[in-house]
C-alpha cells in the first residue's frame, strides 16, 4: 500500500510502498478514506514525543471503512463506516471502568504513534476505539470529529461544566479545535468571545456567530473581557493556546471562574498566584481528549446538524509535506484533511 513514512525524526515524509498492516485478534483493518492533519503530527515527526520511535507512519484523526476484522471482533464488520478515538487504553483500570478512559492508569499509547497511522491507504485500529459514522457524515467530516470536536466537547461539558447564559472565552478560536469549541459553546447557550491572531482566523469565528472577537496581536484581552461582562469577568476560559495567553485568561476570570487547559503549544510554564486562586476560588482544570461514549454523542450531534465539522480543504496524501509547512507557520485555518 501507499504510505508516507518518517524514516528519522526531523526528516521528510517519504512516499513508500509498504505492506498492508495485519489486524490483531481485537483489531479492525481500516481502508483510510480521510485523515486530518494535526499540530500533534508535527510534534511527533520533530522527535519531540518521548515514546515515539522512527520509522513511523503518522496520522491519528481517521475516518474510513472496515475492510476486515480480527477473530475476537463482533462490534463492527466489513463495510462499516467508522471513526475512532485516539487513545489505546486498558479497559480494566478504575478510570476505564468509570467512563474516564482518557486518564487510563495503564495507558498504552496513541494511534499513529504506537500503531501504524493513517497517512496511508490502510491502518489497523482496536475495534473498541471505533464509532460508526452514519452516511450523512462525509469521511472528511468524520475524520475531524474525534479530536477537533470531541476534545472541546469533553472540555466544555465534563470539565468546565458550562451552563446556559455563562460567558466563555476561547483562546486560539480560529484553529482546528477552536472553531468547533465556539460552535459547541454557542450550542450550549453560552455567550462566546473568540481570541486569536489575524483577520483570516477571526473572520471564521465571526461567521460562526460569536459575540465578541479579539485580535490578540493588539494586546491583552482581559480589559475587553471586563467591559463585555460589566466588570465581572467570565465564568469559563477554554485555554487552547497556553503560556502566551494564560496570564490574560486568568485576569479575565470572574470570581469562582473555571479555566480549562486543553492545549499549550506556546510553552510549558504557567504562573498563577495562590492568593488570587484562594481569594477568587478559581478552578484550573486539565482536560484530555474525548471518551468513546462522548465521541458517539458528538457523532449524533453532527448527524443532527447541531455542530458543523469545519474542513477547510481536502488534499491527496502527496500534499502532506506542504500542509505541514503551513501548519508550522500557523497558516492553516480550521482543519485540513488528507484523502489517501
Ligand atoms: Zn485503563
Amino acid at each position: 500500500m501507499k504510505a508516507l513514512v518518517v524514516k528519522e525524526f526531523g526528516g521528510p515524509l517519504i512516499a513508500e510502498d509498504v505492506p498492508i498492516p495485519q489486524p490483531g485478534p481485537d483489531d479492525a483493518l481500516i481502508r483510510v478514506k480521510a485523515c486530518a492533519v494535526d499540530q500533534f503530527d508535527l510534534t511527533i515527526r520533530d522527535g519531540k514525543f518521548p515514546t515515539a520511535k522512527a520509522p513511523i507512519i503518522l496520522g491519528h484523526e481517521i475516518a474510513g471503512v472496515v475492510e476486515s476484522v480480527g477473530a475476537n471482533v463482533d462490534t463492527v464488520q466489513p463495510g462499516d463506516r467508522v471513526t475512532s478515538t485516539l487513545y489505546l487504553t486498558c479497559g480494566r483500570c478504575r478510570y476505564c471502568l468509570t467512563g474516564r478512559e482518557t486518564i487510563c492508569a495503564d495507558f498504552k499509547g496513541y494511534l499513529g504513534i504506537h500503531t501504524p497511522g493513517a497517512y496511508a491507504e490502510y491502518t489497523t485500529i482496536p475495534a473498541v476505539n471505533l464509532v460508526k459514522l452514519p452516511e450523512s457524515i462525509s469521511f472528511a467530516e468524520g475524520s475531524v470529529i474525534a479530536n477537533a470536536i470531541g476534545t472541546p466537547y469533553h472540555a466544555l461539558t465534563k470539565r468546565a461544566r458550562l451552563q446556559p447564559g455563562e460567558h466563555v472565552i476561547v483562546t486560539g478560536a480560529g484553529g482546528g479545535v477552536g472553531v468547533h469549541a465556539v460552535q459547541l459553546a454557542k450550542m450550549m447557550g453560552a455567550f462566546v468571545m473568540a481570541v486569536d491572531i489575524g483577520e483570516e482566523k477571526l473572520s471564521l469565528a465571526r461567521d460562526l456567530g460569536v459575540d465578541v472577537i479579539f485580535d490578540a496581536s493588539t494586546g491583552d484581552f482581559s480589559e475587553t473581557t471586563r467591559t463585555w461582562t460589566n466588570g465581572e469577568g467570565v465564568e469559563v476560559v477554554l485555554e487552547l493556546v497556553g503560556t502566551k495567553t494564560f496570564e490574560a485568561s486568568l485576569k479575565s476570570l470572574a470570581r469562582g471562574g473555571r479555566m480549562v487547559i486543553v492545549g499549550s503549544h506556546t510553552g510549558t510554564e504557567l504562573k498563577a498566584s495562590p492568593q488570587a486562586m484562594i481569594a477568587n476560588e478559581w478552578e484550573i482544570l486539565g482536560s484530555r481528549n474525548v471518551t468513546k461514549r462522548e465521541l458517539a454523542e458528538v457523532v449524533a450531534l453532527v448527524a443532527a446538524g447541531r455542530v458543523k465539522p469545519i474542513v477547510t480543504g481536502t488534499y491527496p496524501l502527496e500534499e502532506a509535506e506542504s500542509l505541514h509547512q503551513k501548519l508550522r507557520k500557523q497558516e492553516i485555518v480550521g482543519r485540513v484533511v488528507l484523502e489517501p
